[in-house]
């Protein structure tokens, strides 16, 4: 999506680590008209799956999977984070290992809200080593549920998880993905689509 990239090139910030800060319009200041325009690109991009269910992780998927199911006109639940869980039988869990904090976590999604009527859409900011995605597909795994693609606003192709995710024939779309960057010179690249 050229108007996403364009934005990443104008206001994104390359840190050290491999971590690329778009905190301006995304992560923390959040562009909505933006995002609206990325929900219209993931309904085109996913017009024929029968998506009845958006899923995210806290906290930074919330704010665009919330405008992205404007769209789709469906509800959203976001997999929570859980620092210990009470294995009660009402929640389902994964872990998952954080790219940006390098520390691993339970997530949670209370068995109310994803069922095996529900088609999901998985929708993120960031695609980086793929742990986030994973864990919200065995969310999806675990309730039943049908998983019917993978949204992201910003992949970083250089890193496993595109390759892992399309590997294992699932349909993933990403709006901008990175072909490379460099903190010393704040450059980056994109991959054609
Ligand atoms: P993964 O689990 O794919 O390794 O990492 C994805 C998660 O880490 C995303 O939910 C995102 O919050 C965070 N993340 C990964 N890479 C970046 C990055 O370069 N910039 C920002 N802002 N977040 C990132």
């Amino acid at each position: 999506m050229k108007k996403l990239e364009e934005r990443i090139q104008k206001d994104g910030v390359v840190k050290e680590g491999n971590v690329l800060k778009v905190d301006s319009f995304l992560n923390h200041q959040m562009d909505v008209e933006l995002f609206n325009e990325m929900g219209k690109e993931f309904k085109r991009l996913f017009q024929d799956a029968p998506i009845n269910k958006i899923l995210t992780i806290e906290a930074s998927g919330i704010g665009i999977a919330c405008i992205v199911a404007q769209s789709f006109h469906v509800p959203v639940v976001f997999a929570k984070k859980a620092q210990s869980i009470n294995i009660d039988g009402e929640v389902f869990s994964s872990k998952v290992e954080s790219f940006t904090h390098k520390r691993v976590y339970d997530v949670i999604v209370s068995k109310k809200y994803l069922s095996p009527e529900d088609h999901v859409l998985v929708i993120d900011d960031f695609l980086a080593n793929g742990c986030a995605v994973m864990g919200l597909i065995e969310l999806i795994k675990s309730s039943g549920a049908t998983l019917e693609g993978v949204g992201i606003a910003v992949e970083k192709g250089f890193q496993e998880g595109g390759r892992m995710i399309r590997e294992q024939g699932i349909h993933l779309e990403s709006l901008a993905i990175v072909e490379s960057m460099d903190a010393a010179t704040g450059k980056i690249q994109f991959r054609e689509q």
